[in-house]
């Protein structure tokens, strides 16, 4: 399962990748070649003074020191080519999902810890592929070759190699085992960083309207501090595991030297195999150092894999049977749904709720704040899935239908408006790729944005967003709206949309609709009668539940809740409402 970062990674580069785990492999040969040919020059040619011998080893040394470079030359460039291209197609990868999953859920993974995934893990995860290319394949052979070489050089002394050997293993696994868990918690305290950092930038108009810098402050120092001690815990585990290592091997030199000397003494080995022998030793060392990294790395990078797996294995939208319809008339009724959220508390959002919407009606949804009315609207799109009850498209349950073309038959125009950085006619246009200028000129006519999109220096062609043009936030519903409407869909629901335009301009949105509706069924959602009073039918929600529904006049007459509403909102103008009496 870890693997399978790895195996996308082959499967691109396979070739490339298997060029450079041979480079690897033959560059580690001329390494293990070294210390032999060393031991020939001392045994052979410097005991006996044979200067032709000598040079005979010496060349054949210089030949594999330059061959050796030339394969190491060879990998570092493959591997950095190999990593870094794999690193941008997982970057990639995990940004289309990240669009994907917050295209399907209106409340999508803590976007603090999206980024540190898109940008941190995966330049982990790089790091490790490139390690992995340059030295994965070159510390098992190296150690492995250096084992077996030694061995037979001198059988005897091996039992010091091997005491050493199964120590340092020893030592590694134990460090494994420490780290990973630490490197978890740290990779979660940044993340905590990133969310403070954010939670703060969402909520600065708050922060200063509060004067509540101080908190903050604290806030953020904390989850600093945890990030700078839990690191420290986690490089901990090396600053003790890797001088506890190089002690166990340095004591092993020093034990074959000694057992060497008594060898030698005894005339049963000779001064250039000892030397090859410590040689040999070393390199073990070296290699068992560069394993211990790659199992450091690959400790944290598992944290990162799972991370980066955890994103790319998201749930993406339900597909449903591909059931798709070329009906134009849009119904959509609901059917004693109850649905509670999966992350809330538990209690229903909405409880037992039937209503219906015919081809070319306009219902509005009134109610007061947390009382279901934009709940109606995700799960009409399918956002979320009702349990109990069903929500029927044109008869068909939403379950059952393919949520891309439900979703190309409902257009929303959500309560929280989202400008994007660009354009004014790209922000438009973005509800149906490929609209025509007049198309979205239309739109915005309809939801009266025509006007003040002139106004701007650069009229639809003004950028938005990060140092563009600024939009009051009925500007910004109003480009919603129309970005809403240039989807041109049989069903269109505007979730508490006008709730910053004047009541003028509003009743123009209103008009517009009307008109250019030609057999749009629309829901209206809203917290204003002076809105709702218009709509065909009405529907009065009070705590997910329904309160009241039917025509203005009836529920005036029968429902408690919406003359409340009605009431407090516009019935203050009526003549008892004078101040002075009458
Ligand atoms: P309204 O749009 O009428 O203000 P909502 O439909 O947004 O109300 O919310 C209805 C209830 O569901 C509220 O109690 C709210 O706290 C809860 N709720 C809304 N969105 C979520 C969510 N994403 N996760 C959990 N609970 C939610
Ligand atoms: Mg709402």
């Amino acid at each position: 399962m870890q693997m399978e970062i790895y195996r996308r990674c082959y499967k691109k580069y396979g070739f490339p990748f298997l060029a450079a785990a041979l480079c690897v492999l033959l560059e580690a040969l001329c390494d293990l070649m070294q210390p032999t040919i060393m031991a020939d020059i001392i045994d052979r040619g410097v005991k006996n003074r044979q200067i032709p011998v000598i040079l005979h080893f010496g060349v054949q040394m210089l030949v594999i020191t330059f061959l050796g470079a030339l394969f190491a030359t060879a990998r570092n460039i493959l591997s950095s080519r190999v990593s870094q291209s794999f690193g941008a197609d997982l970057r990639f990868d995990v940004f289309r999902k990240i669009m994907r999953l917050s295209e399907s859920a209106p409340d999508p993974i803590d976007s603090g810890s999206l980024i540190t995934r898109v940008t941190n893990d995966t330049a982990q995860v790089t790091q490790f592929v490139n390690g992995m290319m340059r030295i994965f394949f070159k510390a098992p052979v190296t150690c492995l070759g250096s084992i077996v070489l030694a061995v037979m050089l001198s059988p005897r002394l091996s039992l010091v190699l091997f005491a050493v050997v199964f120590l340092v293993s020893a030592l590694i696994v134990a460090s494994m085992k420490l780290s990973y868990s630490r490197f978890a918690k740290v990779q979660s305290a940044v993340d905590k960083v990133n969310r403070t950092v954010q939670e703060y930038l969402l909520g600065v108009r708050l922060v200063k309207a509060f004067g509540r810098y101080g908190d903050e402050k604290k806030k953020f120092d904390g989850v600093n501090r945890n990030v700078a001690e839990r690191s420290v815990a986690s490089q901990m585990v090396i600053v003790i595991f890797s001088p506890l290592m190089s002690l166990a091997v340095s004591l092993g030199i020093a034990a074959s030297l000694f057992f060497g000397s008594v060898l030698f003494r005894a005339g049963q080995i000779d001064v250039g195999r000892i030397a090859a022998y410590i040689n040999y030793m070393t390199q073990i060392l070296a290699s068992l150092i560069m394993i211990t990294n790659i199992f450091n790395t690959f400790v944290r990078t598992k944290a990162s894999n799972e991370r980066i797996l955890q994103v790319l294995r998201g749930e993406e939208d339900s597909g449903g049977s591909l059931r798709a319809f070329r009906d134009h008339s849009g119904r959509l009724s609901f059917r004693n749904v109850t649905f509670a959220y999966p992350s809330g508390s538990g209690t229903p959002a909405v409880r037992n709720l039937s209503f219906s919407l015919d081809p070319g009606e306009t219902l509005a949804v009134i109610g007061p704040t947390g009382s279901g009315k934009s709940t109606v609207a995700w799960l009409c799109l399918h956002f979320y899935e009702a349990k109990e009850g069903a929500v029927l498209y044109n008869g068909t349950n939403v379950n059952d239908l393919d949520t891309k073309v439900l979703r190309e038959q409902i257009a929303l125009a959500p309560q929280k408006s989202m400008l994007f950085s660009g354009t004014v006619f790209e922000n438009i246009a973005l509800g149906r790729p490929g609209a025509s200028e007049r198309e979205v000129v239309e739109a915005a006519e309809i939801a009266q944005a025509d006007g003040f999109i002139r106004e701007m220096p650069e009229g639809y062609n003004s950028i938005l967003g990060q140092g563009g043009v600024n939009l009051s936030g009925g500007q910004k519903q109003r480009i919603s709206i129309a970005r809403a409407l240039v989807r041109n869909s049989p069903v269109l629901i505007l979730d508490d949309c006008t709730s910053a335009l004047d009541s003028v301009t509003e009743a123009k949105v209103r008009r517009g609709l009307k008109a250019a509706g030609n057999g749009k069924s629309v829901i209206l959602i809203t917290q204003k009668a002076g809105t709702a009073m218009a709509a065909d039918q009405i529907l009065v929600l009070d705590d997910g539940a329904r309160a009241g529904y039917g025509s203005h006049r009836e529920l005036l007459r029968t429902c408690a809740v919406y003359r409340e509403i009605y009431e407090s909102q516009i019935g203050t103008l009526r003549p008892e409402a004078e101040p002075y009496g009458g």
